[in-house]
């Protein structure tokens, strides 16, 4: 594990000339062994195995995946872990998935076909891993039997339970 650590941070160096690609290799480091140990403590798997499954997940530059958004907080409520992918299917059912932009019904996790139109002639055919991604209203799933973790569209199966709201007070007489 620390041979690949030491890897990352060299391309983290090479990204950029000087100072600023010691800083890049420093704060990467920082921001890997942070999210390994929070990830490892949530899911009870090795910081290795969970550091050689993002590797093998990576295919653009380690800048650009070692980034919040690819590896949110395990432990948030935007957040779901399943042991296995069958669990997670069983769990959202068919009812398909909310589109963060239109707000239709996609049967799609990834790209809106809800059909319906935005603009005159425009159907809405949002895409979760775009530019704006799921503008904050999507979930992150991990199965631990895939080793794998990703942010999809807000199942509807989900819809209700998954935010928890701050319970109101108790309205008070005195
Ligand atoms: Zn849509």
């Amino acid at each position: 594990m620390e041979q690949i650590i030491q890897n990352l941070k060299q391309q983290a160096r090479e990204s950029w000339s000087g100072r600023t690609g010691e800083e890049r290799a420093e704060n990467l480091e920082k921001y890997l062994r942070n999210k390994l140990e929070e990830y490892s403590k949530a899911l009870g798997i090795s910081q290795e195995e969970i550091l050689k499954s993002w590797e093998e997940d990576r295919n653009y530059s380690t800048i650009n995946y070692y980034q919040e958004c690819n590896q949110p907080s395990i432990k948030s409520d935007k957040t779901k872990v399943f042991e296995t992918v069958e669990d997670m299917l069983k769990s959202i059912g068919k009812r398909g998935f909310r589109c963060p932009s239109c707000g239709g019904i996609s049967s799609s996790p990834y790209e809106c076909n809800s059909g319906l139109e935005m603009a005159k002639g425009k159907t809405c055919d949002w895409k979760v891993y775009g530019l704006f991604g799921d503008l904050g209203k999507g979930v992150f799933v991990y199965c631990k039997d895939k080793l794998k973790g990703e942010t999809i569209f807000m199942p509807i199966a989900w819809e209700n339970n998954e935010v928890e709201v701050e319970p109101e007070p108790e309205p008070s007489f005195s």
